[in-house]
């Protein structure tokens, strides 16, 4: 596996037309009082969260005051999806933009795997570096726990957590400060609630200057730890303390920003890698209405809440019924912070500030969703079609696909592929087609 330096990686950057941003100082520094600060972003992702887990995507046991309170200040999308159903191609397409089969990024990683995400990929970080802005990752990383993976080479300046998920390393894995190991095992029933006081330090050193604080949680992922103040207080038992715990986190970040009068310029976000681990039992979340949760790409696995406020530029209230999915936030934020996408490669997200402002239609007619390197379903408009799933533990290619309304059933039980022959055909074509495209590509993956 090649790794460009970091002088190559400058190069490459200027290259790609973004030599101005961030890198020539004195330009961008007059450029910067000129222009509108871009909006801090604050990205706040949980881990296997299930479509039900909050008070606002009708959780009847676990109570989300905060969450609900970001939500009725900004925007709830309904039909939100993350592009996979596991932990780390999941993170890989939201901090690249890309579908993870194209960063080869497609399975879970594991503590002795030896892979992470190459250099080659431009993440969220790097890109809004380039533009200025402080960034950090204050949580669960996910993407190669190697030094040559970690997140301060990755467009970080500042890290703090758990580089994978907290099952592994027989659920003692150690906490990172940066590069160094700062407690092993690490204390997980305090990992929320330190996890927040490390943004909001991040956010008040920081109040002065455009900030990316991406906040990848690692809880309500199994094992669940909470701390004793949380412990025993929600209706829906230890899962619901934790969510709660959470959800008290969010708050208080919302009243740091408020306190440093940063509300107005900052665009908080909130959502989960994948579906709820279902078969964890009272230790997984809820799907609500969705079939099925992780690990598949059925409703359950793959719909996530997602919420977001802008106050002044996201009307209060606003529910978004289009279909959108993390890939886009990478776009989104990059618009945001006045850089473009890298132009050298596929990148499959697109700008959806109209859809977070209530407003237009989703970009995309079909999204795509994997698991690991083979393309399981599509959602395109109201329809989903399945091509691939499961025999007991076999990933098998179905003999007939697998087509559901979810206008009229969200829940996926009715397959009505016989009567739509024509579409089913269509989605088929356009399936062959992308992944002849993606076969033929020639960005690197391993
Ligand atoms: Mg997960």
């Amino acid at each position: 596996m090649a790794h460009r330096p970091p002088m190559t990686r400058r190069a490459l950057l200027r290259s790609l037309g973004w030599g101005a941003l961030g890198l020539g100082a004195a330009e961008a520094g007059a450029d910067a009082k000129a222009r509108r600060r871009p909006p801090n972003i604050v990205l706040i992702f949980a881990d296997d969260l299930g479509y039900g887990d909050l008070s606002c995507y009708g959780s009847q046991t676990i109570k989300t005051p905060n969450l609900d309170r970001l939500a009725g200040e900004g925007v709830r999308f309904t039909d939100f999806y993350v592009c996979a159903a596991v932990c780390t191609p999941s993170r890989a397409g939201l901090l690249t933009g890309r579908y993870q089969i194209r960063s080869g990024l497609t399975n879970v990683l594991f503590p002795r795997s030896d892979t992470g995400i190459l250099e080659y990929e431009v993440t969220l970080g790097e890109a809004l570096k380039s533009a200025g802005y402080a960034t950090c990752c204050i949580g669960k990383w996910h993407l190669g726990h190697l030094p040559q993976f970690r997140p301060t080479r990755h467009g970080f300046d500042y890290y703090f957590g758990l580089l994978y998920s907290n099952d592994m390393d027989k659920g003692e894995p150690p906490l990172y400060r940066n590069d160094e190991v700062v407690q092993e095992p690490a204390d997980q029933s305090t990992l929320t609630e330190r996890y927040t006081q490390e943004a909001i330090d991040f956010i008040t050193a920081h109040k002065d200057e455009p900030f990316l604080v991406y906040l990848p949680h690692t809880m309500p992922h199994v094992p669940l730890y909470v701390s004793e103040r949380f412990a025993g207080k929600s209706a829906g038992g230890l899962y619901g303390d934790v969510i709660e715990c959470i959800d008290w986190g969010a708050g208080e970040i919302m009243a740091t920003l408020e306190r440093l009068g940063l509300e107005e310029n900052t665009l908080v976000m909130f959502t989960s890698d994948n579906g709820p681990w279902l078969t964890k039992g009272e230790h997984g979340g809820s799907a609500g209405p969705l079939r099925a949760g992780k690990a598949t790409t059925y409703e359950g696995g793959i719909r996530e809440p997602f919420i977001a406020r802008w106050p002044g530029q996201i009307p209060a209230g606003t529910v978004c019924r289009q279909p959108a999915i993390s890939l886009d936030l990478y776009v989104t934020c990059l618009r945001l912070a006045g850089v473009s996408p890298p132009r050298d490669r596929p990148v499959d997200g697109k700008n959806i500030l109209s859809l977070l402002k209530g407003k237009g239609r989703s970009p995309h007619d079909i999204l795509y969703f994997y698991i690991g390197e083979n393309l399981f379903a599509v959602r395109a408009g109201r329809w989903k079609m399945h091509v691939r799933g499961r025999e007991g533990k076999k990933r098998v290619q179905l003999d007939q696909p697998e087509l559901y309304d979810l206008r009229t059933d969200i829940a996926e039980t009715t397959n009505v592929a016989d009567r739509h022959p024509k579409l089913v055909k269509r989605l088929q074509s356009r399936i062959a087609k992308v992944e002849a495209e993606i076969a033929a590509s020639t960005t690197p993956r391993s």
